[in-house]
Formats: C-alpha cells, structure tokens, sequence
C-alpha cells in the first residue's frame, strides 16, 4: 500500500489518470507555476487562440458583415445546446446573453410579473454578492410591497435546508441560489429543494457560475425551472466571455423578459416599429451578442463534452479529496482550517483552507521569492484561501507541491514580511 501523503503517490496519480491527456490542449507557458484558480478564470486552451485569429482575420478582416449569416447570428443559440448538454437540459433551453448578473434580473423581473400577488424573494448570505444586490435592486424598484429575505447560514460555509423550507410560503415568489456557494464550495441538492419550492408555487432560479463544468448538473431531472452562469470560471471561455440563461421549455411561453431588445423580437430584421417577442429561448436576448468574446468558449465546451461530466466529476472528487487529506496531515497543525464540506457529494470543485493570515499567505503564494514557485489561489474575505481544481488541466502532483508550499510559506514564516495592501482584483 503506498503512503497516500507523498509525491510519489501524486505521481502515481497522475499517471492512472484517464483525463491527463486535455492538459496538453491548453496553454501553459510555465509549467513550474501551479494555477489554481480556474475557478475564477479557467486557462486558455489552445484551440481558442486559433478560433479567435480566425474570427479577427477572416470572419471579421474578410468576411466582414456577411460572417452574419455564415457564422454569428446563431451562434448564441449553437453555444447555448452545447451548455444544455453539460447542464441536463434539452435543445432550446440554453441561451448565450450578457453576464450572469444582467441575466439574474432578467429573469427574476420576468418570474415576479409572472407570479401574480406573491412579493417575496429569498436567497442566502452564501450567495455571490452580486447576485444579492440584483435582488436588492429588484425589491427596491418593486417597492415597499415587495420583500428580499436573505437567510443566514450556519458558520459562513454551508446552510440548514430546514431554514429554507420554513421560509418558503404561498406569498413566496422566487427562491434564488448558487448551486454552489462561491467561497466554501457547498454545494445543494438541487432536485429536493426544487422539489420543496414547488410544493408552495415558488419557482427556483439556480446560479450555476461555480458548478457548471466541475458538477454534473441535470437541470432536467431536477426539474429545474430557471439558470443561469458564467462562461469565464470553469467553462474556459475568458475574460468577460458573456453568461448563459436556461429557462425550462414550458416556462417559456409564460415569462416575459423585462429588456424588449430587438435581438428577443420574432424577427429583428423586419425592422417593424412595434415589439413582438421571439418564441422560445431568444426572447432573453436583448442586444447584439459580443461576437468575439462569445467564439473561443466552443472549444472548451467541445472538450468537456468529449471528456464526459462524469468523468470530470469522477477526477475532481478525488482531486478536491486528496487536497483536504494533505491538508490534514500538513496544514492543520499550523493554523488552517478545511472551510469547505468534507463530504464530497455536497461539494463542488474547490476547496477553501481558512487561516487567520490567509491574506498574506496567499500574497506570499502568489509573489514568492526569486527562484521559488508561483502558486496561483485566490483570497475571499475575511479568511479563505480558495484552491480551484480544473480536472482537464490540474495534476494531482500541482496539488501535492502546492500544500507542500504552503506548508514551507507558514512554517518559516514567509509570510510575515508581506504587506497587507489589497489588489484591486483579488
Ligand atoms: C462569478 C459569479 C458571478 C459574476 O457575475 P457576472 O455578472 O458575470 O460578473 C455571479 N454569480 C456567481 C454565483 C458567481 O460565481
């Protein structure tokens, strides 16, 4: 039995693993320094970079606007079935629009107009900030009728359900959540609470940015009613790659989205002075797609579909599992604590080590001296150092040297001469 503590099991790791060959479909110009941060901002795969010269070169240089019809009016919806296949859904039901933050009002407005004399919200303080103040903003323009309840959670990391279910009653409009909470990777039973909300008529909109490409999501089999999700984290699709909508296809006809824009009309180019909102999915469009920050995600969602969510999935759990047994053995002791769950059935692709100095740890990770490694986490307030596994390029032997920095970084106290001073990016 080898000991599970040790490179050489990393290694042994990394060469049992069916999934090592995609790291080669990214790029990585160092490969000394360990990026764990896909959870924020995936890599860049290499098939991107060709898709992006040809859309600069040819689609825009040459084609110009004739690459309309030949490539980008039905791009949003082309990417939108691909997402539908990771996330469960059916052809249809997925659409690429805006960030995550527009689309989160988007549909919230279209359920509270649906939802007829019901004037409460609820969501958790586990949410993404943004995601509670597009909520905020919602109540405050419906006026003083109108109730956001942000429920609290247990200790910052995970919630009671009981909570939610005592919450939700017959005036409760919408219940909103992250399938998996951004800072300590808790993740919910997506079916059983859908299940809870729709026994009182409360529809669901599930924010799946931290969820989608590290969980199998099966929107359909929840019986989900409403999603949406970033592009840039997990998906690999880059910086300021526009999010998605998912609207179950039955609710489609019934919800209204509250920006009458001309790419939601029936047929934008009629040019007709009086709005008639497109059937099915493109109704959540509002304007013109940003075309060349929409092209490179094909590439990546054509990679996980190859790759399989199960798979995927299969390697994250072991990966996140082998990260906390190393930080158990070598990190506790010096003043880390696991903030994510420890069972992995409710817990996504990350994992946050809590320290009392876990700023300036993370700071001597990422600014190491001349020669040492960069170890690439990021910090979320007040204490969290989160550690993103991305199975299509992360190695087990990254995660092992990794903790074995962390380690060197507190016990010699590298950490102690790091400013406390903030980027304004963390
Ligand atoms: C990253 C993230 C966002 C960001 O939304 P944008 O509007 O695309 O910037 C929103 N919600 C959650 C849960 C996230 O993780």
């Amino acid at each position: 039995m080898m000991n599970k503590y040790t490179e050489e099991y990393a290694l042994y790791l990394d060469a049992e693993d069916p999934l090592r060959a995609y790291r080669q479909e990214f790029l990585i110009p160092d490969p000394d320094m360990i990026y764990l941060d896909g959870n924020s901002l995936g890599r860049l795969p290499k098939g991107s970079v060709k898709v992006l010269e040809d859309a600069a070169n040819f689609q825009w240089g040459e084609r110009l606007i004739r690459s309309w019809n030949e490539n980008w009016y039905n791009k949003n919806t082309e990417l939108g079935d691909k997402i539908a296949t990771l996330a469960g859904a059916g052809r249809g039901e997925v659409v690429i629009s805006d960030s995550t933050s527009v689309n989160l009002y988007k549909l919230a407005h279209s359920v509270i107009k649906m939802q007829k004399g019901r004037k409460k919200i609820i969501t958790d303080d586990l949410n993404f900030p943004s995601d509670i103040y597009v909520m905020q903003g919602l109540v405050n323009e419906l006026g003083s009728d109108y109730e956001l309840v942000v429920l609290r959670s247990v200790d910052g990391s995970s919630m009671n359900f009981e909570d939610i279910i005592n919450a939700l009653d017959q005036n409760t409009a919408l219940l909103t959540l992250s399938h998996v909470a951004f800072k300590s990777s808790f993740m919910y039973p997506m079916k059983e609470l859908t299940r809870y909300a729709h026994s009182k008529g409360t529809l669901v909109l599930w924010d799946l940015s931290h969820s989608i490409g590290s969980v199998p999501v099966n929107l359909e089999d929840a019986n989900a009613d409403l999603a949406v999700g970033c592009t840039y984290k997990y998906l690999n699709g880059g910086p300021g790659s526009p999010a998605f909508v998912y609207v179950r296809n039955e609710l489609q006809d019934k919800l209204q989205s509250p920006v009458w824009g001309w790419f939601g009309d029936d047929q934008p180019f009629d040019f007709r002075i009086d709005y008639r909102a497109a059937g099915g999915i493109r109704k959540f469009l509002a304007g013109t797609p940003p075309v060349l920050s929409m092209m490179p995600l094909e590439t990546s969602l054509d990679m996980f579909i190859d790759a399989g969510m199960d798979r995927i999935r299969e390697k994250s759990i072991r990966q996140t599992s082998f990260l906390i047994d190393l930080a158990d053995k070598y990190l506790v002791s010096l003043g880390f604590r696991v903030g994510s769950p420890r069972d992995p059935g409710c817990r996504g692709s990350h994992v946050s080590l809590q320290h009392n100095e876990a700023f300036r740890i993370s700071k001597a990770m990422i600014n190491p001296g001349i020669g040492e490694r960069v170890i690439i986490p990021d910090f979320r307030e007040p204490d969290n150092i989160r550690l993103g596994i991305a199975p299509l390029y992360t190695s087990y032997i990254e995660i092992y040297d990794a903790v074995m920095e962390m380690e060197r970084i507190v016990k010699e106290g590298l950490y102690a001469s790091v400013d406390n001073g903030k980027d304004t990016v963390t």
